[in-house]
């Protein structure tokens, strides 16, 4: 028999404690809505609590520590944002102040001068040491209070509960309370005997039990490796099903062979030789189509490693058997460029190209959708606008997906349906992402890499100065122009406010226009509030060389292709991400010429920006910046990544449990090839888990492919 499932459904305001204010606070703070999720509230450390430290000994350098002392005086200061509750601890070592600027209320109350308080914090150093947001535990009998494990769990938790009385010691009453009513068979085993001896995994119960309330601080660790496996393991398990089902039964379009138009654009159109790393692209893509299985891949290349031509190519692959094809892309602006890049490679054949974005409408637009389903089109290119339900093909066989941000599952269904069998799929990535995420969060596509740029490209210098460089670098701008070459300058997009990025933009035109007078400069602008048509006309002027500098916000940051531009300049590049500097930088370096990158930055920088603009300067290479970019940021915020389900991870990192995630894939990848369906007797736990908490898994997994 299974354990009573139930009882870890419970609403959260029934467990006894938290009655329905605090429910409601707990759900809206931390979403926890049942007992089950308060279980999964992972603690995120330890502290000793047999370790106490003294005032004389801290510093700003210490870690978290634990404090015992008398509170000598608590008082509000300051007015507005400014407002704040301080205190003063002395312990006979010192006097440290501790400060708080939320929860004023609460803690005026609850702060007792004279009283005796377990303290714990970061000390840090602003005009004296001090502790900002501490956790005050009062200190009731002075006896001592008997340890079960020497560690604590603490626990995140928010303001607003810690008003409630839910600080890290508040939840971890509540999970005590818990514990009370739960019993081992509540939270069954879900994994199967030979996995758990195989890794010697602690029992679920067990973990989850030790992770909270740990009977030895041995256990920890072990507790946190098998919730980490746990979660690394349903979740690739999930995904490699999904692979292997559609391998098995998603039947494709068959294209048996290459034909006429694919020849006579490799014959007798392309450009240039294919580099080894688009061949062998081009190849899996031709041995996935011949399968009549239905393709989806996923194609990783840095910018300007040619992936658009492999595009075209896959495309034409499709048009020989007598499909259509279609190519999204993330932006109107690139979806413009794309149509105009093909349509030129293309230029002599007789394939019909055709544009749909947003801004197409009334006749022109009839008139598109017309051609298309009487395949009249050969390949359509286009925006977001593409999914819609009144785009409809004649015989869509293949769709590429020029991607920024990711498609949520429900929206590359809609293109799957739209033949009678789904159409093959290439996602093409914009900037890569490190093999462990891409392994995560595509872990259900084939991946395909170009690891290798076309041959004869000068690798892009970048330099980093600070403002006080200045009028160097227009010094060097105009010799730059001088030479007939162009420039980028970049402006941040900051979200918060769109009056201040235009200020920025509108003040570096005043000083561009100053040092860069016409007759003898043009100067083009470009911001995200212009109509598309004057963003047009400023795009034509800047690529048709008559304008000298770009001065744009980020709306140029995807592939736009001005090869004639060496010269990018990136204005407070600190408060652009990685990947973005990165994809900036791609906008140069794309004709013969040496290109230059500049990030101009302030003079103060933090840790994070400094190794920023560092990796910038070191290397070029996509794959090694976005491997510092996740270490730096966490895969969670990386770009394309925020929306999918996999990443809202309780206790694993994908970072710095690589590892464990491996290990998992693996171990998911082995059990399925074995057993696909989990029909076996010995899988039965996993087939009831996975049952029981599918709604769970789905609704986390909506937005992922
Ligand atoms: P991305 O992968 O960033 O989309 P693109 O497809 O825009 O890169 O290619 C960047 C530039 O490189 C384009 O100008 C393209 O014509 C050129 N290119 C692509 N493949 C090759 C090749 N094999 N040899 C030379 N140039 C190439
Ligand atoms: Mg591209």
């Amino acid at each position: 028999m299974q354990g009573n499932q139930d009882i870890l459904k419970t609403p959260i305001e029934y467990l006894k404690g938290v009655g329905p204010k605090k429910g409601e606070a707990l759900k809206n703070e931390l979403g926890i809505f049942c007992f089950e999720d308060l279980l999964q509230h992972y603690p995120f450390r330890y502290v000793d609590k047999t370790q106490l430290y003294s005032i004389r000994q801290l510093s700003p350098d210490t870690p978290e520590v634990q404090l015992k002392g008398k509170l000598t005086s608590v008082r509000v200061m300051g007015e507005g944002r400014g407002r704040r509750l301080t205190a003063t601890l002395t312990d006979g070592t010192g006097r440290l102040e501790l400060i708080w600027f939320k929860g004023i209320g609460y803690l005026q109350k609850y702060l007792k001068t004279g009283s005796q308080y377990l303290v714990y914090g970061k000390p840090s150093f602003k005009y004296r040491l001090s502790i900002s947001h501490p956790e005050m535990e009062l200190v009731t009998t002075e006896q001592e209070i008997s340890f079960e494990s020497r560690l604590e769990p603490i626990y995140s938790t928010t303001e607003k509960l810690k008003g409630k009385g839910l600080d890290s010691k508040g939840i971890h009453r509540l999970i005590k309370t818990l514990f009370e009513r739960l019993k081992p068979r509540d939270l069954p085993e879900n994994l199967p005997a030979s996995i758990i001896e195989k890794h010697e995994l602690l029992g679920r119960w067990e973990a989850v039990k030790n992770i909270h309330l740990p009977d030895k601080d041995s256990l920890i660790p072990r507790a946190q490796f098998r919730l980490k496996f746990d979660e690394f393991f349903f979740i690739q398990l999930r995904l490699v099903k999904t692979k292997i089902a559609r391998h098995r039964r998603l039947i494709g379009f068959e294209f048996p062979a290459l034909g006429t138009i694919f020849h006579d654009f490799y014959e007798n159109k392309l450009p240039f030789e294919l580099t080894n790393a688009q061949k062998r692209v081009l190849k899996e893509i031709r041995r996935d189509t011949m399968t009549g299985q239905q393709m989806n891949r996923l194609l990783q290349g840095d910018v300007g490693s040619g992936k658009t031509v492999v595009a075209l190519m896959t495309m034409l692959m499709a048009l020989d058997c007598d499909f259509q094809a279609c190519m999204m892309a993330p932006t109107e602006i690139l979806a413009q460029q794309h149509y105009e890049s093909l349509t030129n490679m293309l230029e002599g054949m007789e394939v019909r190209v055709d544009l749909l974005t947003g801004s197409i409408k009334g006749r022109k637009r009839k008139d598109v959708l017309e051609k298309l389903l009487l395949g009249m089109t050969d390949i359509l290119i286009g925006t977001h606008a593409l999914i819609e339900d009144t785009v409809v093909f004649k015989n869509l066989g293949m769709v590429v997906v020029d991607e920024q941000h990711r498609f949520g599952v429900a929206q590359r269904a809609k293109l799957w349906q739209k033949n009678v069998k789904p159409p093959h799929v290439l996602v093409m990535t914009a900037t890569p992402i490190p093999r462990t995420l891409a392994m995560t969060v595509y872990g259900d596509l084939d991946v395909s890499v170009i690891d290798e740029l076309p041959p004869g490209r000068k690798p892009i210098k970048t330099f980093h100065y600070h403002e006080n460089k200045r009028l160097k670098v227009f010094s060097f701008l105009k010799e730059e122009i001088q030479k007939g070459r162009q420039v980028y300058v970049v402006y941040p997009l900051i979200n918060e406010s769109e009056t201040l990025n235009y200020k920025d933009l509108m003040d570096g035109h005043e000083s561009f226009s100053r040092a860069f007078p016409p007759p003898d400069y043009q100067i083009s602008l470009l911001h995200g509030q212009m109509h598309t048509i004057d963003k047009d006309f400023e795009m034509q002027r800047f690529k048709d060389g008559e304008t000298n500098i770009m001065l744009a916000t980020t709306v140029i940051e995807v592939g736009v292709n001005v090869p004639n531009a060496s010269v990018m300049i990136i204005e407070s590049a600190e408060r652009f991400g990685l990947a973005q500097l990165h994809q900036l930088r791609g906008r140069v370096g794309r004709g013969g010429e040496q290109s230059y990158c500049i990030l101009m930055t302030s003079n103060k920088l933090s840790n994070d920006g400094k190794v920023r603009m560092q990796t910038m300067v070191d290397t070029t290479d996509g794959f090694k910046i976005s491997e510092v970019d996740m270490k730096l940021r966490g895969p969670g915020d990386m770009q394309g990544t925020q929306q999918s389900g996999v990443l809202n991870l309780r206790i694993a990192d994908i970072v710095k449990d690589n590892k464990i995630l491996q290990l998992a894939r693996q171990t998911a990848a082995e059990l399925l090839q074995d057993d696909a369906d989990l029909s076996k007797t010995e899988n039965y736990r996993l087939r009831h888990y996975l049952e029981n908490n599918k709604h769970k898994m789905e609704s986390e997994w909506s937005r992922i492919s």
